[in-house]
């Protein structure tokens, strides 16, 4: 199927509760602008620099998601333009994006990225250290950025019981925040082959990269 055609199928399957970030990592700016003229606005990317190219090329009502790991030095080149940061991995960061959205005059959204997966992933937060975060003191102080909810990828597996244990043990941690953080709202988990289970365990954001582009070449 052509890239309109998976968006308009992805647009049709998740209805208007869920949101489809297309996941465009690698993928060239034509084939952006398919999904685009699709309908398609919001893009996610995973690294910075890739991300402001195409921000900058591209129509300017599309909201960019970061949604891989950010080095604390490349913040100040997309906090001018960028919609949500979804993998906030640690306070350090958080407060760089704090320091960057205040010099550009706004506020950040960011989801916290919390480990699910069994394997040994590099990043993310545990429940903990998200619990810590939060209540810190430290954290009050961040005035520019707005914390509105968590992200997290399972095991790379087709163990149906194990997703499924993943993602509503994150569903449970999202449950838990919102109680206390009312800004909480966007629970980002599921992508092209785990989503539909993602949904029927509460996610409200899926990402989504192969099923619409196609398989990437690996870099
Ligand atoms: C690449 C990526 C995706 C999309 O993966 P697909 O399997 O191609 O849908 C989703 N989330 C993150 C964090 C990614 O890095």
């Amino acid at each position: 199927m052509s890239i309109q055609a998976n968006i308009h199928k992805f647009k049709e399957e998740l209805g208007e509760d869920v949101t489809l970030v297309a996941v465009s990592k690698t993928k060239l700016v034509s084939d952006l602008m398919q999904a685009y003229e699709a309908g398609q606005r919001v893009f996610g990317e995973n690294k910075v620099q890739e991300m402001e190219a195409k921000w900058s090329e591209m129509p300017k009502d599309i909201q960019w998601h970061m949604i891989g790991h950010v080095q604390r030095n490349k913040v100040k080149y997309m906090a001018p333009f960028v919609s949500l940061i979804e993998a906030v991995d640690s306070k350090r960061l958080l407060k760089e994006v704090n320091k960057q959205a205040k010099k550009n005059d706004r506020t950040i959204r960011c989801l916290l990225q919390i480990k699910i997966a069994e394997e040994d992933s590099k990043f993310g937060l545990s429940t903990e250290e998200a619990k810590e975060l939060l209540a810190s003191d430290a954290f009050k102080e961040y005035k520019n950025v707005s914390v509105v909810g968590l992200m997290g990828m399972a095991t790379f597996t087709d163990n149906e019981a194990q997703l499924r244990s993943e993602f509503s043990k994150l569903k449970r941690l999202f449950d838990d925040f919102s109680k206390t953080h009312p800004a909480f709202e966007i629970l980002s988990m599921g992508m092209s082959g785990d989503y539909k289970i993602a949904i029927e365990e509460g996610s409200n954001m899926v990402r989504v990269g192969s099923a619409i582009f196609g398989e990437r070449d690996t870099h």
